[in-house]
């Protein structure tokens, strides 16, 4: 039995669209990492489309929370236990069914979780450049597609930035002038999560 078929679109539409972009990720990490990103998020992507009748039974948190430990087991690298805490606060965090004040609760919650496990912030070129401001635009009740663009423009502004946080950081003034896989990463799933809302 399926809680929400909603829950199902959801988890096929980041998983595919990560998929689809595994070549792109795995380029930017081998520009400014170890040109392994479209591989770890593919191996977790694929664990959870393989696991996607079991999620899907689950309420959305539990689901959440499951797919979450997906990712931290799957993934590897520095970006799967990151992405793994972000997954799975945001369903320790969400009401079930999510409404719009619980889900910008719970983003909120979730990114501050991620901040706290890799012990960074927002302006050292990483994933975080690309969720602190998704998180900031739906507090600020933007649309989907406006929250998309937001992404957009962050992933795209770390283009410039000098990465002080992860591998990235080995390089220093090298890593300017690249794009951040794991922003890039955050953007596409983003991307794929408001195409389903909007
Ligand atoms: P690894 O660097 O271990 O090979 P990945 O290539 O899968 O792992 O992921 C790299 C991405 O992880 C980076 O592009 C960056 O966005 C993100 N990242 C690395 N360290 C941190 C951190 N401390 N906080 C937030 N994001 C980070
Ligand atoms: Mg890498
Ligand atoms: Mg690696």
């Amino acid at each position: 039995s399926e809680t929400d078929p909603r829950l199902r679109k959801m988890f096929e539409a980041v998983a595919q669209a990560v998929i689809a972009h595994a070549d792109e990720l795995t380029e930017l990490d081998s520009a400014i990492g170890d040109g392994d990103h479209g591989h770890n998020m593919t191996r977790g992507m694929q664990a959870v489309l393989g696991e996607l009748d079991a999620l899907v039974a689950k309420p959305w948190n539990e689901a959440l929370k499951a797919a979450g430990m997906q990712l931290v087991m799957k993934v590897g690298g520095a970006s799967g236990p990151l992405y793994g805490t972000l997954v799975m606060t945001l369903g320790k965090s969400l009401d079930t069914p999510p409404t719009r004040d619980g889900l910008t609760a719970a983003l909120h919650a979730a990114i501050e979780a991620v901040m706290a496990r890799g012990k960074a912030s927002a302006g050292q070129k990483t994933m975080l450049d690309v969720l602190v401001p998704v998180s900031e635009a739906v507090s600020a009740g933007r649309s989907p597609a406006e929250v998309a663009e937001v992404a957009r423009k962050a992933c795209a502004a770390t283009k410039e930035m000098l990465a002080t946080k992860g591998r990235a950081s080995f390089l220093g003034e090298r890593s300017v002038g690249h794009i951040d896989p794991g922003a890039r990463s955050s953007q596409i799933m983003i991307e794929a999560i408001a195409e389903q809302l909007g």
